[in-house]
């Protein structure tokens, strides 16, 4: 298990004036369901881009276990990434594309084999590994791509509106799905989203942005319910 630490993080885009992310400060318990919710603009992505290194940090610091993650590269940071755009790769098979962050990384072929089978079934893609992603529906799409992320067996998942390009009925099953799969790995999560709902049913604990800072923290009952 692992403690995370977001440490009063700031970004400031090279060309803008205005920071996009400020004050971002958040402790992370072993486990949680962390969702990002806010309008359009307010920064969730920055903030996520930067957990997973993907974008520098101005100023603050990114922690895992009380150690510095500012300077670690994206493919040593022990984090995973569902991005919003699946960023499934056209010409290679389903396989291919669950089992490519193993390989970048030159795992054992024969683990890498079982880990991709293992996904595949707790995923429902056993029977479409050979297939090129133009020939999955979007929800099947979707699952490689997470299915590419659990192969890995982070500590941390980081999740980028991964259902906004859902119709709305396969968007409550895969909201299902995900948290299952969070219940199942018993890792830590953070789910950026502009729907409420979704933070609601999915949640630990909620995050609330605007404008790129933290406006609340709390449970969805804390948050939403409560006079
Ligand atoms: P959200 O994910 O909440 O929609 P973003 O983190 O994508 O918000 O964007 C926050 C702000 O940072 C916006 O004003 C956006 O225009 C700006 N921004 C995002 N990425 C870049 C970039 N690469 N260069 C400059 N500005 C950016
Ligand atoms: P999101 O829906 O996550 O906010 P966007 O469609 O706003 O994403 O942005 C897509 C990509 O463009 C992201 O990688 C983001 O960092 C980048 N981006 C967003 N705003 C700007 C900006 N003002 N200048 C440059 N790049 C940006």
């Amino acid at each position: 298990m692992v403690q995370i630490n977001l440490d009063h993080i700031y970004k400031r885009y090279q060309g803008n004036t205005d920071y996009s992310a400020s004050d971002i400060n958040l402790s992370i318990n072993d486990g949680e369901f962390i969702v990002f919710v806010g309008p359009s603009g307010c920064g969730k992505s920055t903030t996520l881009r930067m957990i997973a290194g993907l974008e520098d940090i101005t100023k603050g610091d990114f922690k895992m276990d009380g150690k510095v993650m500012n300077k670690v590269a994206p493919k040593d940071r022990d984090i995973a990434m569902v991005f919003q755009n699946y960023a499934l790769y056209p010409h290679m098979s389903v396989f291919e594309n669950m089992a490519f962050g193993l390989n970048i990384r030159k795992n054992d072929k024969a683990d890498t084999k079982k880990r991709v089978e293992d996904a595949a079934r707790i995923l429902g893609l056993t029977d479409y590994l050979k297939r090129k992603p133009a020939a999955l529906s979007g929800g099947q799409r979707q699952r490689v791509a997470l299915g590419r992320a659990i192969v890995r067996d982070a500590n941390l998942f980081l999740l980028d509106e991964p259902l906004s390009n859902l119709d709305a009925k396969l968007r409550v099953q895969m909201r299902t799905e995900i948290a299952q799969l969070h219940q199942r790995l018993g890792r830590n999560f953070i789910y950026v989203t502009h729907d409420q709902v979704e933070a609601m049913t999915m949640a630990d604990r909620i995050v609330i942005m605007n404008e790129g800072r933290i406006q609340q923290v709390g449970t969805p009952a804390q948050l939403y319910n409560e006079p």
